[in-house]
């Protein structure tokens, strides 16, 4: 009796665990993107099936494991412990760990003042809006959603600028030092002055810029909260996958001032999550 019970157990965890990963490779995981083409997103559920059926079903597999050990996407989204003392502006308290470039999901990656970039981190880029080859560039996985989002916009007479995309790390070094050379000028110590640039502007390597996976859109300016531009992308950024990654009510966590125009792409299952949770991503991350 015992041993039947348990076989039917057992059948029900199968049946539920292959339903599920039926279920996920059609809705949840059709929307990963591997080579940054949304053309991708036109395979037909059975091609889909087909190619990666027993991918989806082992990853469900292992989220499943995941989920009953206790593990968190929190876990996977964090870098390493140890902190580099020697960072150029560790003298202003900065000593960042790396962030977790190697990350199952790219999308979830955490770059921010304790999680810094690697110095050899590449990225590779595609221009954000597809029609206009000098525009401001994103990395290639996130620049056709850029451009879908723009073209969403245009229709509703919105034109969503991009003003600053991926920078690099000689940019984010210069734009910071002249900040830093700025409240010098006013009187600041150099880590009073290197503190207080970091508010508005992230030390080299904690910017998301500089892995090409946000855009300044517009405006550089908190005004930009009161445009029509900004109320379109409120209401249907995260449908393309984008956050609002500094948001007002938040700047206790992400020890960055309030920044209307700084969009990220984390992916539109993570971006609706967060708009309905009213979550900043370090919340959701579970490292807030
Ligand atoms: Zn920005």
């Amino acid at each position: 009796m015992k041993k039947i019970l348990t076989l039917t157990l057992f059948g029900i965890l199968a049946v539920v665990l292959i339903g599920y990963g039926i279920a996920s490779a059609v809705k949840k995981d059709k929307p990963t993107v591997a080579d940054g083409s949304v053309a991708d997103y036109s395979n037909s559920a059975s091609d889909y099936l087909s190619q990666s059926f027993s991918e989806s079903l082992s990853a469900t597999a292992a989220q499943v494991i995941a989920d009953i050990t206790g593990q968190s996407r929190d876990e996977t989204a964090k870098g390493s412990a140890g902190r580099i003392d020697d960072y150029e502006y560790a003298y202003a308290g900065f000593t960042p760990a790396y962030a977790n470039v190697s990350i199952s999901d790219w999308k979830m990656l955490l770059v921010n003042r304790d999680y810094i970039l690697p110095e050899d981190y590449e990225v590779k880029l595609a221009p954000s809006i597809t029609s206009d080859p000098d525009s401001m560039q994103l990395d290639y996985r996130v620049a056709p959603h850029y451009n879908e989002m723009y073209l969403a916009a245009l229709e509703d007479g919105i034109e969503l600028t991009p003003v600053s995309g991926y920078r690099s790390l000689t940019r984010q070094r210069n734009n910071f030092e002249r900040k830093i050379e700025k409240y010098i000028d006013e009187g600041y110590s150099r880590a009073e002055a290197t503190r207080l640039a970091a508010k508005i502007i992230l030390p080299p390597g904690t910017s998301e810029h500089n892995a090409g996976l946000a855009m300044d859109i517009c405006s550089l300016y908190e005004s930009f909260e009161n445009s029509a531009e900004f109320k379109w992308l409120s209401e249907n950024a995260a449908d393309y996958g984008f956050i609002l990654r500094y948001p007002k009510d938040k700047q206790d966590i992400t020890k960055i001032i309030y920044e209307p125009w700084h969009w990220r792409y984390v992916g539109v299952e993570a971006a609706k999550a967060m708009k309905a949770s009213g979550e900043c991503f370090e919340e959701y991350l579970g490292v807030a």
